[in-house]
């Protein structure tokens, strides 16, 4: 893969790697290289080769070229992947990653409804972490884990509160 990676653009250049819809963590992703870049400016220091920035079973995969443990750029990088696992893709929510289908994704439950919708509309059946083992934050309409309105919303989700699903 050649380097595209693009120190003097570095959102447009996690845009392309994570796309450009994926705001929540496109701004994490950017915020961590924007601190790597100014600590190598502060040190005169070449900044390190991205190999590759993705998104795989629900968390987000950050690869650079010659990573050493302990070093700040290691931690930054570490502190991005673990806000992103905390984060909706799509909108930097609080969230924690879903099953759609067979389909790993960390969306919130606004977000997770409207994927689930569109994956629907190709494989009708597909449903919300369906093997889940019992959670008491699952939604008992659409199965999402990890956001609850409590209060009388009968245990689901924020989304199915307000659809009235
Ligand atoms: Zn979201
Ligand atoms: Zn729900």
């Amino acid at each position: 893969m050649p380097n595209t990676f693009d120190y003097d653009d570095i959102r447009a250049s996690v845009e392309k790697c994570l796309g450009k819809d994926n705001l929540g963590w496109v701004r994490i992703t950017t915020e961590c290289f924007e601190a790597i870049k100014k600590h190598c400016d502060q040190r005169d220091e070449n900044y390190p080769r991205v190999a590759q920035i993705k998104q795989k079973f629900g968390s987000l995969r950050v690869y650079i070229d010659g990573a050493q443990e302990g070093t700040f750029i290691e931690s930054r990088l570490q502190k991005a992947v673990q806000e992103a696992g905390m984060s909706c893709e799509r909108c930097g929510n609080v969230s924690t990653p879903q099953v759609i289908g067979f389909w790993h994704t960390n969306l919130c439950c606004w977000h997770a409804h409207e994927a689930a919708a569109k994956r629907m509309q190709t494989f009708p059946k597909v449903g919300l972490n369906p093997r889940a083992k019992r959670n008491a934050l699952q939604c008992r309409s659409c199965g999402y884990i990890g956001q609850i309105a409590w209060g009388a919303s009968g245990h689901r989700c924020p989304a199915c509160v307000a659809k009235g699903w």
